[in-house]
């Protein structure tokens, strides 16, 4: 192949304790996968099934970073999610098989510009400026499933320079894991690297430059993350 230009290598993620990474193919997030949450964004929730949209690839940056503030918005929001990491194709796949696709786990926090979002959702117009922006997806590193199994349950929580902000359980999650995969694959064949983020708890909120932005899940550590000056 004659590629008129180089071509861009694969967006990664950390794999955790080794020097490994983990190529990421697409990014799919789960809208409003957490009761609270899609009654504080003024949905109700139990009237809707799983709606996903995406980030790039390129979105993806690590823990323990300093981002800059992004452009064109006033209202950057943290979101704290449970990330899926995909490693087997499958689609049209069984609930019961779902888990046999998952690679492992990692934390995520799904950056959003909120004004942009929700300008977008009144003039229904696509959220992607909202989402899909540069470095609007923090992943922690990988936890390799085979080592730590499926995690159902554990407190989800987010800290801004220490003060709770998020506090849920991912037993909360409306439409779970193996929900997600399987009803996800029904519309696209999943791919190794995909990643699902599974949705975000109650309680988002702004990050200002200076922040600090801490995620944790129980058995998966925590991620952090350093607001910048604005780019
Ligand atoms: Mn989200």
């Amino acid at each position: 192949m004659n590629y008129v230009f180089k071509p861009t290598p694969p967006a990664t993620v950390a794999v955790l304790e080794t020097t490994d990474r983990l190529p990421v193919r697409r990014i799919f997030c789960v809208g409003r996968n957490y009761a609270a949450h899609a009654r504080e964004m003024g949905t109700d929730p139990d009237r809707e099934p799983p709606f996903f949209f995406t980030k790039p690839a390129d979105a993806v940056v690590d823990s323990d970073l300093t981002i800059a503030y992004p452009p064109q918005t006033k209202n950057l929001h943290y979101e704290a999610e449970l990330v899926v990491v995909i490693g087997t194709a499958g689609r049209n796949v069984m609930e019961t098989d779902s888990l046999s696709h998952v690679w492992g786990y990692a934390i995520g926090n799904d950056l959003t510009r909120r004004d942009l979002q929700l300008q977008a959702r009144e003039q229904r117009r696509p959220w992607d400026m909202g989402k899909a922006f540069d470095k609007s997806a923090i992943i922690g590193p990988v936890h390799q499933s085979e080592k730590i199994g499926h995690p159902t349950e554990g407190i989800i929580s987010l800290t801004v320079n220490g003060e709770m902000k998020q506090n849920a359980n991912i037993t909360e999650l409306i439409w779970s894991v193996s929900e997600i995969i399987s009803i996800l694959s029904h519309s696209i064949k999943l791919q190794p690297g995909d990643l699902i983020m599974t949705g975000t708890p109650a309680g988002v909120g702004p990050l200002v430059e200076g922040d600090t932005c801490i995620v944790s899940i129980d058995g998966l550590g925590q991620i952090k993350t350093t607001i910048g000056p604005r780019f």
